[in-house]
């Protein structure tokens, strides 16, 4: 699979980085759409949603998926961190940054990029029904192999990917590749491994 044709032309400065390309900024487009879809029949009828977004890495998603649906959406965001800059989870999850708003009553989408262990999920669908929101549901971009181990309910995936550390579309390295439109597999040897 290759870039977007806009990424195409010449040696791309991300190109000595990246292994391969998993998924095309098409590719992204089209699911989100689906995703959209889906969203748009399953809250019909409770006249909106708040979406949920964790920094840094599902800002893209959560742009994209609000511009997709066809119902009216609050967009909050809250920063929690499990990862550093490091390429394997710590297993620590800090809140980084909190909601600025009430949830209470409300129903409540969490965007997330991926899902890996499920760690960071896990916490947050214990920690978000204390504040009385009506439901709770999760739209995640990516999963990846460890998170069908965990019991977790995640309503809305995009795509499952392979155990490996991927960046672009949302996901960094060390605040870096987020802005590539396409995810793609890390090379090791870019973070040591
Ligand atoms: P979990 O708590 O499910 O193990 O990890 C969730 C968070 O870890 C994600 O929101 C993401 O920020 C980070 N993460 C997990 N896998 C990857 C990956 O392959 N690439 C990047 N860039 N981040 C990942």
């Amino acid at each position: 699979m290759t870039p977007s044709p806009e990424h195409q032309q010449g040696e791309a400065w991300y190109s000595p980085d990246i292994d391969r390309v998993i998924l095309s900024a098409d590719d992204i487009t089209s699911k989100t759409a689906e995703i959209a879809k889906r969203i748009d029949a399953d809250y019909a009828d409770v006249g909106g949603l708040l979406m949920v977004g964790l920094f840094k890495g599902a800002i893209m998603f959560m742009a994209d998926l609000a511009r997709a649906v066809n119902i009216p959406v609050e967009m909050e965001f809250m920063a929690l961190s499990s990862y550093g800059q490091r390429a394997t989870s710590s297993g620590v999850v800090r809140v980084l940054k909190d909601l600025d708003t009430d949830i209470r009553d409300r129903h409540v989408l969490v965007v997330e990029d991926i899902v890996d262990s499920g760690l960071t999920l896990s916490w947050l669908l214990k920690y978000l029904p204390s504040r009385g929101p009506k439901s709770v549901q999760v739209a995640s971009m990516l999963r990846k192999p460890k998170a069908l181990e965990s019991s977790l309910d995640v309503k809305y995936v995009g795509f499952d990917v392979p155990d490996e550390f991927v960046v672009g579309y949302g996901l960094d390295y060390a605040e870096r590749y987020r802005e590539l439109p396409f995810v793609g597999v890390l090379k090791p040897s870019v973070y040591g491994g």
